[in-house]
């Protein structure tokens, strides 16, 4: 059976539920599909940060350096990565490397704050008109730092975004500690991104989920889109496992796993997955107990609530990009292994 729609979105996480959200305020009626279920990708794992402040991308002059570094200390580094004969990730390696220049990051700053400053205004009014209960706060991020090597980059970030017309408050030693009373005594300066903004991210998508079905979108999970077929350059027809999808429009926001799915088409997204942690605190728990103690990965990992790392339900490693190499990263950070037995 073919069913016949008006917009079809791939993927049920932050970009599919916004784009579905803002097609019906277009007047176009959506159906969403997920493999899992609504809010399974990194959407609703990740730190919730809404950070017009991140105009510097992250290919930029020295990451490399900084990575090779991490490479050295894994287990204290928040990024791990080893090299795979893979040819879409040798190709996207080359080009991540290719744009670390400072011609591209000045290039780059520009759209990027543009874009920050959008998605912070739309944030502002989609929490507010949709009245989303997700714990939305504008109170902005406070970076706290310990080595004058570290406070000095953050002031320099900090001047940056003077440059470029964005608030950022360098606080010194004093400062920082009346600011957060809670912060370490070894804490020697701080600077707080004034214009950031910060949510619950599982809360806020169930949220806009919600609206998006009540006004009449059709959301369906465990439905996993399994090829896309086209004809010349048009895209007619997208299989599933609950059947195939003809539809006006089609919009793909499977987050990492895009580039799977837009094979079928011939086209090579240059998307890698990448690792990550998110930390969830009990409710009730104030967020000073966290700040006043020190966090290693370790001890992170054993106090989190919950933590997204590329697994699917059944604790198998799943087969997208490099997951298999979490499992070793796994060891370096000195996980408990029976959690996964
Ligand atoms: C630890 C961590 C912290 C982060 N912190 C921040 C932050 O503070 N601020 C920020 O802005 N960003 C942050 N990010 C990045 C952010 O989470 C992602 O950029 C964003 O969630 C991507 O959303 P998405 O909708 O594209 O992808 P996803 O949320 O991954 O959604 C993709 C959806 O597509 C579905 N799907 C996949 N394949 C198929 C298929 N074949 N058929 C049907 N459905 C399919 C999946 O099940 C999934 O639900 C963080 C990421 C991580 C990992």
């Amino acid at each position: 059976m073919t069913n016949k729609v008006d917009v079809l979105v791939i993927g049920g996480g932050a970009i599919g539920l916004s784009a579905a959200h803002y097609l019906q305020r277009a007047g176009r009626a959506v159906t969403v599909l997920d493999q899992k279920a609504v809010a399974a990708g990194s959407s609703s794992g990740n730190a919730g940060h809404i950070v017009p402040s991140h105009i510097v991308p992250l290919a930029a002059p020295g990451i490399i350096g900084t990575a090779l570094r991490w490479l050295r200390d894994p287990k204290n580094s928040p990024f791990g990565m080893r090299l795979s004969a893979d040819p879409a990730y040798l190709s996207w390696l080359l080009q991540f490397a290719a744009a670390c220049s400072e011609r591209n990051v000045r290039s780059a700053i520009p759209a990027l704050k543009a874009l920050g400053l959008l998605s912070a205004r739309n944030f502002t009014r989609l929490v507010r008109d949709e009245e989303l209960n997700c714990a939305y706060n504008q109170t902005g991020l406070l970076f706290l730092y310990k080595t004058r090597a570290a406070l000095d980059a953050g002031r320099h970030e900090a001047e940056l975004l003077h440059q470029h017309g964005l608030p950022a408050e360098v606080l010194d030693e004093p400062l920082v500690h009346w600011r957060e009373p809670a912060a370490l005594p070894d804490v020697i300066g701080g600077v707080h991104f004034t214009g950031d903004a910060s949510l619950d991210p599982a809360r806020f998508l169930r949220a806009l989920a919600d609206r998006v079905i009540a006004r009449g979108a059709e959301v369906r999970e465990n439905t996993p889109v399994t090829v896309l077929e086209s004809t010349g350059e048009r895209l007619t027809r997208v299989r599933t496992s609950a059947g195939d999808f003809e539809a006006e429009q089609v919009v793909l926001a499977a987050g990492a796993w895009s580039p799977q799915v837009a094979r079928g088409l011939g086209l090579n997204l240059p998307v890698q997955p990448a690792r990550g942690y998110s930390l969830t605190a009990r409710a009730g728990v104030a967020l000073h107990p966290w700040l006043d103690r020190e966090v290693d990965a370790t001890a992170f990992l054993e106090e989190a609530q919950r933590f997204r790392i590329g697994f699917d339900d059944t604790g198998e490693a799943t087969q997208l990009g490099h997951a298999h190499e979490v499992l070793d990263l796994l060891v370096v950070i000195e996980v408990d292994e029976n959690l996964f037995a």
